[in-house]
């Protein structure tokens, strides 16, 4: 799941990239950062 944050308004937006594009439905922007999830990276140390 890839969750989207709109460049103009700053919110947190789902967006269905193969049905509407990229669009906020905020403010219409078409600007969008990719919003990763805080996921902790397990790193190999031994
Ligand atoms: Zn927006």
């Amino acid at each position: 799941m890839v969750e989207y944050r709109c460049g103009n308004c700053k919110k947190k937006v789902d967006l269905n990239v193969e049905s509407i594009g990229l669009q906020c439905p905020y403010c219409g922007s078409k600007i969008f950062y990719k919003e990763r999830p805080p996921i902790a990276k397990r790193v190999k140390a031994r």
